[in-house]
């Protein structure tokens, strides 16, 4: 708890400060230092300020200062003893806490405060792909996605990690190359820190690219953290034979530099070393000259931040938040978020007169914007940093060269396009080809299960549910699990070795066209496999109009979800040599409407500017399996975990609409019809009449809502009423050809078929994606709309189809 919460009278004992340096070091030099205790003595009329005893003297703290300090009450205290004799396996707890009155010692209060402080909140920021997240995973032993392009790690997570005693709680951050407020990771990485006030920041450094990394440093040295640097990839660094002092480097920025490598682990026991000794404030072994600087932008720029400061620091209150020298020099560079703090402060009005005359100032005597001289002064202090470290690029080989060779073919003007669709040919055919060994297989398995359970179980409800509900249902589904992770590896891959920032790259010029960005790219790929994440990944968008324009049209690129029924249907209606034009037919249409509806969307939906390309190409890097195999079994986790969730409950909710109300005598086919969902089919059927849909078919989409792989196990559980089917499971030409004389029975025809599963593709997304787009435009209007458009759409093209062919043939 925070001392400002302490009640007149009571005690605590303080277990850290919090804040920025400036800050922090006027109030540990007033004496509130770790263990030691503090009794509230007086709250003065307006609890403002506060009177505190600490050390045997009294003082007085404004409660926004000792909101600032974290301590620890008589009852933590207490409790944590408690917690740790109870683990100790003791039964006397009231013995061994406190004294006889229940009180606890002041001795165990500075013990306790000392075991909580073994506690140090650690946020890593850095710029993307410098490997942040590969260093999260190796502490925490998580399992967070790494990616070779930016914008993988979209949220802060949260990790644990044990070393050396103390316990660390790891934060990792959205990947960012500055703290402007220009993109939503920026604002969001910059209210991390200021918010959540983590202790040490571990700001990782791309040695590979150090120059425009250490752009972010100087910004985290202006806001006066407790910072470690680690030096990553720094076997690329030495491989390419370059040379760097780090430890001078180090002391130029005020910050200790360690280098490291995180794909194996280099280097990690040094930083967390590092990370305690700062945290303690203790002098790092071997770097003993580091110690806070303000790194000098110049004469003109100083004056002006000391001109800014002045006015700013007239609101006492501020400099526990934020550091006065952060907020000025964001003030010059025109910072909005800053500008809109500043303004909420009695003075505002003088303090943006002040940097409006200072920024003149600058402007007169650079000749330079104050933004643009700042950054100016900033990469000059990068560059004669770097300078005096002895920084030299080697000779050998070069992470980039091989890039380069790559890159000239890949990103080919003739080239690139065709490698890129025969890389996306190669990618559905493997899926489908070689994803269809391990699927017979398991379709075996399932069929097994099917009969064994029929010839065991007697007969009756029970019976009827396992075999057709959840047998047909999950069962049916379940058998794509192995394509669905060959899809998801050739995805994984793509994202690890980098050709996924390139495709983005060659195809932002077809994106422009569309209103759409580069960058939209990415999430339109990730949206082949999973729509939610895809939706999610548009976070690394800057232009809110393309970010937006992307999410709306994303449900059109189709996820894996709907392939079982693609397959399900192509296999029963085209022959062999058909069935891949069909399938590639279906995405491209599903690109094409995509094209369509954003070139729609920008031209009269969504408003606002283009913003210019900016996206890193970063070295090609060939992904560790140990990676790849993860991310692949991270989404057929999920796959699984839908299976048993969302499908277990919908085919078996399915399954009893088709089977109540109940009649034995009557055969299956008119069963079904005399059901409950006989009946809703029947009732929606004219909706669909256009399409040339029966009952069966609209019931299957209507149970689709939920996520789409029920369309395919709901046809499952309609069709499983014939004994003959689960018989022949095992072989997947007889199941087809019995599903397509069934169907065909129906009066289902190939055309109508085509026209469903266009249906299928373009129609409501699923709940996950409706609440994901909810989340990420903010608000349930673009969610609506993105449901409500996409079904209107299915409709429209499907009908068009059904009836043009109609008059074709
Ligand atoms: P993030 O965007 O900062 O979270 O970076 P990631 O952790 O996703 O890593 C980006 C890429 O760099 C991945 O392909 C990692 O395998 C790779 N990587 C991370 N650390 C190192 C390193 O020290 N050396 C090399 N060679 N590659 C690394
Ligand atoms: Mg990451």
């Amino acid at each position: 708890m925070r001392l400002s919460e302490l009640k007149t009278g009571e005690k605590g004992v303080i277990v850290k400060v919090l804040g920025h340096g400036g800050f922090r070091k006027r109030i540990v030099e007033m004496g509130f230092i770790r263990g030691k205790i503090v009794t509230v003595l007086l709250n003065a009329p307006l609890q403002d300020p506060v009177k505190y005893k600490i050390m045997g003297y009294e003082i007085s703290l404004r409660h926004t200062e000792a909101a600032m300090i974290e301590v620890m009450s008589t009852n933590e205290a207490r409790q944590l003893e408690e917690e740790e004799a109870r683990k100790l396996g003791m039964t006397e707890i009231s013995d061994s806490v406190g004294t006889e009155d229940g009180n606890v010692t002041d001795e165990q209060l500075h013990r306790a405060a000392i075991k909580k402080s073994h506690t140090i909140n650690v946020a890593l920021v850095g710029n993307p792909n410098c490997g942040k997240t590969s260093l999260f995973n190796f502490a925490s032993g998580a399992h967070e996605r790494v990616g070779n392009y930016s914008g993988v790690t979209v949220d802060a997570k949260e990790g644990h990690a044990q070393f050396e005693g103390y316990q660390f709680n790891l934060v990792d951050l959205p990947g960012t190359y500055s703290l402007s407020a220009y993109s939503p990771e920026e604002l969001y990485v910059r209210k991390q820190i200021i918010e959540n006030t983590p202790d040490v920041i571990i700001n990782v450094i791309d040695a590979s690219n150090i120059e425009r990394n250490l752009y972010l440093t100087t910004q985290l040295v202006d806001m006066n953290l407790k910072i470690v640097g680690a030096l990553n990839m720094f076997d690329e660094f030495e491989s390419r034979g370059d040379k760097l002092d780090y430890n001078v480097l180090g002391e130029l920025f005020g910050i200790p530099l360690v280098p490291t490598v995180f794909k194996s682990g280099r280097g990690v026991e040094e930083l967390f070393k590092t990370v305690i000794d700062i945290y303690e404030g203790r002098p790092v072994p071997g770097k003993s000259g580091i110690r806070h600087i303000h790194l000098n932008h110049g004469k003109y720029i100083e004056q002006s931040i000391e001109d800014v400061k002045k006015e700013i620091q007239k609101n006492e209150q501020i400099r526990y938040k934020y550091s006065t020298r952060f907020l000025s020099i964001k003030l010059l560079e025109k910072d909005a978020k800053a500008e809109e703090l500043v303004m909420s402060l009695p003075n505002g009005r003088e303090i943006i007169s002040t940097r409006d005359s200072a920024a003149e100032y600058i402007m007169k005597e650079t000749k330079e914007d104050s933004e643009t001289a700042i950054m100016n002064a900033k990469y000059g202090i990068i560059h004669g940093a770097l300078h005096e470290a002895g920084c030299e690029e080697g000779t050998k080989t070069d992470t980039y060269q091989t890039t380069h060779v790559i890159d000239s073919i890949i990103t080919n003007r003739y080239i690139g396009f065709p490698l890129f669709f025969l890389f996306l040919y190669i990618m559905f055919e493997v899926t489908f080809t070689l994803g269809q060994y391990p699927m017979d297989w398991l379709d075996a398995g399932v069929g097994a299960l099917g009969d064994w359970i029929k010839s065991t179980l007697p007969d009756g409800p029970l019976k009827a549910m396992l075999a057709d509900g959840v047998i047909g249902g999950v069962g049916s589904v379940i058998v794509f699990l192995p394509q669905i992770l060959i899809l998801y590896a050739f995805i994984s891959f793509m994202e690890d070795s980098g050709y996924m920032a390139r495709a983005a790259f060659i195809m932002d010029k077809l994106m422009h066209k569309m209103g759409l960005h580069g960058k939209s790219f990415i999430p339109l790929i990730m949206g082949f496999g999973c729509n939610v994440p895809a939706v999610m990944a548009t976070r690394t968008i800057e232009s809110r109009r393309s970010r937006l324009i992307t999410i709306l049209v994303l449900p059109l690129m189709s996820c894996s979800a709907r392939m079982p029924i693609y397959i399900m249907i192509i296999g029963t209606f085209f022959a062999a040599k058909y069935q891949s034009l069909i399938m590639i037919s279906l995405y491209a249409a599903g690109i094409l409407l995509a094209v369509l509806m954003s070139r729609i969307f920008s031209r009269w939906l969504v408003k606002g500017d283009d913003t210019p390309f900016v996206m890193e190409l970063p070295p090609y890097r060939f992904p560790t399996a140990k990676a790849m195999a993860r991310h692949t079994w991270e989404k057929g986790r999920q796959y699984l975990k839908k299976m048993g969730g969302i499908i277990l409950v919908a085919s078996i909710i399915v399954w009893a609409l088709g089977y109540f109300p109940h009649n034995d005598s009557l055969p299956p086919q008119a069963q079904q019809e005399q059901s409950y969902i006989g009946h809703i089919g029947k009732a929606i059927e004219p909706v669909f009449r256009p399409q040339g849909f029966d009952w069966k078919l609209d019931v299957s989409l209507i149970a689709g809502v939920g996520a789409k792989e029920i369309v395919a196990s709901t046809m499952g559980v309609l069709y499983a009423d014939d004994e003959t089917v689960a018989d022949e499971t095992a072989d997947n030409t007889k199941k087809y050809e019995l599903l397509r004389q069934k169907m065909t029975a129906d009066g289902i025809t190939p055309l109508i078929a085509f026209a469903y599963l266009l249906f299928v593709l373009i129609y409501f997304p699923c709940i996950a994606t409706i609440a994901a787009v909810k989340g990420e435009t903010g608000s349930w209007r673009w969610a609506a709309f993105a449901a409500i458009y996409t079904t209107a759409l299915a409709w429209v093209v499907s009908a068009c189809v059904y009836q043009i062919g109609c008059l074709l043939s």
